[in-house]
C-alpha cells in the first residue's frame, strides 16, 4: 500500500503505520524518526535540523524533501509505503506530487486521523521514547510503561521525554500544525485521495483503512 499519513502530533500515526507494516511489508517512512537518527549521529543535516526541532518549529521544506527524494527511490520503497509526517507544508505536498508524477508512482490514499485536542495534548505530555535511534520505540507513562521504568522492553536504551515534548514545545508544534499541516486536508481533498477517520484506537483506524483498500 502507499499511503499518506496526516494527522496531528500525537494522533497515532506512527502506531498505525507500524501495525500497517505487519500487513504486506509497506516502509514505515517517517522524517522525524531520520532526522532524530541523524541528530544523534552529528551529520550535516542533524546539525542543521536540531534547532528547528527542538523548538517545535518544521524543518526546512528543502533538506525534507532532500531527505524523501532518495528515501522513496530505495529498493524497499517498491513494495509499499507510510509516509508518517510528511509531508507536512502545501510547498511539500506539491513537491512530493511532482516526484511520485516522476517516479510513475500512484498513492492510494492520504488518511487524516482524528483525534480530540485533549486527547492530543495528554498523549504527547505522557508520551516516552526509547533514546536508540535505531529502535524509537514509544512508550506511555500511565498507558503503555515500559516492564522496567526507564528502560526500553526492544533494546535496553533509557526512554526518554524528547526535547521537543516539553510543554512549550508541544503548544508550539500543534500551534504549527494548525497553521502549516491541517491545510494538506483540503489539498488532498482536491485530490480525491482524502478519508479522515476519527478514532483514539490505532486497531480501529486501522481496520478501517483496510477497508478502504478492501485488503
Ligand atoms: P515528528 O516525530 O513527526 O513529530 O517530527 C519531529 C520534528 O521533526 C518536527 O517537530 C519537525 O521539527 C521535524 N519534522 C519531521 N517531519 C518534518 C517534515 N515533513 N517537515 C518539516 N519538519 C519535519
Amino acid at each position: 500500500m502507499k499511503l499518506i499519513l496526516l494527522g496531528a502530533p500525537g494522533a497515532g500515526k506512527g502506531t498505525v503505520a507500524k501495525q500497517l507494516t505487519a500487513i504486506d511489508g509497506s516502509v514505515q517512512i517517517s522524517t522525524g524518526d531520520i532526522l532524530r537518527g541523524a541528530v544523534q549521529a552529528g551529520t550535516d543535516l542533524g546539525k542543521e535540523a536540531e534547532a528547528y526541532m527542538k523548538r517545535g518549529d518544521l524543518v526546512p521544506d528543502s533538506l525534507i524533501m532532500g531527505i524523501m527524494e532518495k528515501r522513496l527511490q530505495e529498493p524497499d520503497c517498491q513494495k509499499g509505503f507510510l509516509l508518517d509526517g510528511f509531508p507536512r507544508t502545501i510547498p511539500q505536498a506539491e513537491a512530493l506530487r511532482d516526484l511520485l508524477g516522476k517516479l510513475s508512482i500512484k498513492l492510494d490514499l492520504a488518511v487524516n486521523i482524528d483525534v480530540p485536542k485533549d486527547v492530543i495534548l495528554d498523549r504527547l505530555c505522557t508520551r516516552r521514547t526509547c533514546s536508540n535511534s535505531a529502535c524509537q520505540a514509544i512508550y506511555n507513562v500511565k498507558s503503555n510503561p515500559p516492564t522496567q521504568e526507564g528502560i526500553c522492553d526492544k533494546c535496553g536504551s533509557p526512554v526518554i521525554q524528547r526535547d521537543d515534548e516539553t510543554e512549550e514545545a508541544i503548544s508550539h508544534r500543534l500551534a504549527t500544525y494548525n497553521e502549516k499541516t491541517a491545510p494538506l486536508v483540503g489539498f488532498y481533498e482536491k485530490e480525491g485521495l482524502l478519508r479522515t477517520i476519527t478514532g483514539t484506537s490505532s486497531d480501529i483506524v486501522v481496520n478501517a483503512i483496510k477497508d478502504e483498500l478492501g485488503i
